[in-house]
């Protein structure tokens, strides 16, 4: 029985460059290989896939996510493509890239100076080094701004003190930790090694979705941060965590589509090779009409997610678009796991089927970087002119 690409089927690869589409089949082929049939395991165990990771290395992936000198050179579209089929194994893998590369090394790269560069971006990028970006606090998550982590400037450095909540990668090497600088009421950035005196990390138990992700609270109790280790060039909230958020949150749709395609194919697969009342379960109405709606959200998505990507490489992407679009797609994300989840029965509750980890995954996407409420209230604003927030 055919199995239709759901990205063939409308030519969506023609509306990629040369150079993406190498990217994306060099790690369609990785993802199938190396991560597919063994992350499962992980997410069973709920445990950080490090044989997975340091699979990785050898391919220089992250490199794709950095301009030059320091990487291949980058795009957005670049950047979600790989993701993308991240997610088609895994949406808890592609999140670990995605805080590696998206917050972490965008950050440093961004904001860092030549010397901070050289001493961790080349360790981030190279996967030597794990970290993670920590904002959300447990006080403050949607109001991140209000954020209450605190630096307070002394000879050589500055003491950081206060607690970070579900930080990705929190108990790795290294942490970008947003603080209010207490002399200047200003949230500023700091690179944080898990090692100094102070920094505790504990990995938040029972999370039932990103399994493999190490989400970590964290509290700072006096940690030494070396003059050095400043982002100088933050100059506050919305030059600072914000232009990583605005630019974070244009690829991390991808995520939400490799999702809704992970679950087209497993959906298909299922249907057309199990049999009930004597035919294939794709042969029934029912199953048809769920099948054509995952693909079809699927390339609707794609599409919006492209266009936003092609339009923030123009810098044409505003702060409503980029909200509005990564509001939608997670939504629509929701809707297609629970799609698939109905298609499989009984063996859509079972973690090799992909489909259970679809419908708990894609509560994170709709959650984090903005929660649903939240980029649609920063769209809202943007096309009434109306703040509903704040
Ligand atoms: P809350 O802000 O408490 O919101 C609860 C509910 O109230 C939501 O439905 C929200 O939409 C709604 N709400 C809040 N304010 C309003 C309002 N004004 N109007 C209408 N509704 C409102 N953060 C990091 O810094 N680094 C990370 O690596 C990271 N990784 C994460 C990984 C996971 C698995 C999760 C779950 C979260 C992660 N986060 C991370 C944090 C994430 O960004 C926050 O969870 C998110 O911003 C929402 O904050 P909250 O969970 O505190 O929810």
């Amino acid at each position: 029985i055919a199995q239709i690409d759901p990205m063939e089927y409308l030519s969506l690869y023609d509306l990629l460059t040369p150079e993406e589409l190498e990217v994306r089949k060099a790690v369609e082929a990785f993802v199938q290989k190396e991560v597919a049939p063994k992350i499962n395991d992980y997410v069973e165990a709920a445990q950080f896939p490090t044989e997975i990771v340091n699979a990785v290395k050898p391919l220089k992936l992250f490199h794709h996510f950095l301009n030059k000198p320091y990487g291949h050179g980058t795009s957005y579209t670049k950047q979600g493509v790989i993701l993308m089929e991240a997610a088609r194994a895994d949406a808890g893998f592609a999140t670990f890239i995605a805080v590696q590369n998206l917050l972490l090394n965008y950050t440093l790269e961004k904001f860092g100076n030549a010397t901070q560069k050289q001493k961790y971006l080349t360790k981030t990028r190279d996967v030597e080094y794990i970290g993670g970006w920590g904002l959300t606090e447990r006080g403050y998550g949607s109001d991140a701004s209000s954020l209450t982590a605190n630096v307070k400037k002394v000879q050589g450095g500055y003491i950081l003190n206060g607690d970070k909540r579900w930080i990705g990668n929190g108990n790795k090497d290294v942490l970008i930790v947003w603080a209010r600088n207490l002399d200047t009421n200003k949230v500023e950035g700091f690179i944080v090694e898990t090692k100094w005196p102070g920094y505790h990390a504990e990995v938040i138990q029972g999370k039932l979705a990103l399994r493999i992700v190490q989400n970590c609270q964290i509290t700072f109790t006096n940690i030494f941060i070396p003059d050095e280790n400043k982002l100088e060039s933050v100059t506050d909230f919305q030059n600072g965590p914000n232009q990583v958020l605005m630019h974070s949150r244009v690829i991390v749709p991808w995520i939400a589509l490799g999702v809704m395609r992970g679950v087209y194919e497993h959906s298909l697969k299922w249907t057309t090779s199990r049999k009930q009342f004597g035919k294939y379960l794709a042969s029934f109405q029912l199953q048809q009409e769920r099948l054509v709606r995952i693909l079809s959200t699927f390339q609707a998505s794609f599409l919006m997610v492209l266009r936003l990507s092609r339009l923030a490489a123009e810098g044409k992407a505003t702060i409503g678009m980029i909200s509005s679009v990564k509001a939608w797609v997670t939504d629509k994300t929701r809707e297609v796991a629970r799609l698939g989840r109905e298609m499989l029965g009984g063996d859509g509750i079972i973690s090799d089927n992909y489909v259970i980890k679809a419908l708990t995954d894609a509560e994170v996407l709709y959650t984090y970087e903005g929660t649903y409420d939240i980029n649609s209230l920063v769209a809202g604003r943007e096309i009434t002119g109306i703040g509903a927030f704040k």
